[in-house]
């Protein structure tokens, strides 16, 4: 390198530096795998955030055409979605020319800064618009700042999509055809998959946890079972979810999110049915099929009383 391209990095460098993000590098590991001829992922930890973790608790996926990358979800915060975009840049020296976000939870969207600084336009479903604007979204936010505060940065804000989407849709990069599903209302009301139709790689988001027990908390359990089944009718060799490894069997997955569904809305609506409180009913439920799956412990009981509650309702309401 001649002295005058030296001079240059260097001034380069400062000027990155200058508009350097306001939060912590962070330092986990995160290397991806790749689950086909063009498609990637990263997994994170089958954990909750935490500081340990630095947030990495979440899968996002990236696809390389000849014409750019197009990447699935942004991890939980933008220091690993910075972490992301270097990944990427260790497989593909191609622009990454769009984010899909499957659904506006924290552990999928927060890290959108980062790609957005990389290049990326942002699309959503716009049933996303709707939780932005919520106080659930502002209580989120607060707790996160708590856990992850330093990897969030001082100037972190909620970020909207670039483009909305109402419909589903199908693109074209590098000759790669991508399509886009709503399958919500599931785990969430604006949940999307992507297809990767060549790779036949299925990025479904929380939609199905594989080889988890899955978080419920306020999602519709019927509707998530309604989005199960319209996943079941896509036609994929490989399925990666929104937490926990790639399956090439991906009937299996959803089916074990489907049963365990199932058994918690039969069980709960039996016992809402009989008057039996919840805490009676828990315990007397024979738990075993699911007990040994991870998270199994820390999720389970706060499942089955939200499911309870849930129950309760469609039988007052007589849905
Ligand atoms: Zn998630």
């Amino acid at each position: 390198m001649n002295a005058h391209r030296a001079w240059t990095c260097v001034l380069l460098a400062h000027v990155a530096i200058a508009n350097a993000a306001t939060w912590s590098p962070a330092t986990i590991p995160l290397n991806a795998t790749q689950v086909g001829p063009r498609s990637w992922y990263v997994e994170g930890r089958l954990e909750d955030a935490s500081k340990d973790n630095q947030g990495f608790m979440s899968n996002a996926g990236f696809v390389i055409t000849d014409e750019g990358v197009v990447v699935f979800d942004a991890l939980g915060t933008p220091a690993l979605g910075d972490l992301l975009v270097q990944e990427i840049r260790r497989h593909t020296a191609q622009p990454i020319r769009r984010v899909i976000i499957s659904h506006y939870h924290a552990d999928h969207f927060y890290g959108v800064a980062a790609l957005r600084a990389a290049g990326a336009e942002v699309w959503a479903h716009v049933k996303a618009e709707r939780y932005l604007r919520s106080d659930n979204a502002q209580t989120r936010l607060a707790e996160r700042r708590q856990s992850l505060g330093p990897w969030l940065g001082s100037d972190f804000a909620l970020a909207r999509p670039d483009r909305w989407l109402s419909t589903d849709e199908s693109f074209e990069l590098g000759g790669v055809r991508f399509s886009l599903q709503h399958v919500g209302p599931g785990h969430a009301p604006e949940d999307l998959v992507m297809l990767v139709e060549p790779d036949g790689v299925l990025y479904s988001g929380d939609i199905v946890y594989a080889g988890r027990v899955p978080f419920v908390g306020d999602a519709d359990t019927r509707a998530w079972l309604g989005a199960i089944e319209r996943l079941l009718k896509i036609p994929a060799r490989v399925l990666v979810p929104g937490h926990g490894p790639a399956s090439r069997s991906p009937r299996d997955e959803l089916q074990l999110t489907h049963e365990y569904l199932i058994y918690l809305r039969k069980e709960m609506a039996r016992a809402v049915a009989d008057f039996v409180p919840f805490a009676e009913a828990y315990a007397r439920i024979d738990w075993r099929r699911f007990a040994v799956v991870p998270t199994f412990k820390a999720a389970n009981r706060n499942n089955a009383y939200n499911i309870y509650l849930q129950m309760e309702g469609e039988a007052l309401h007589g849905k």
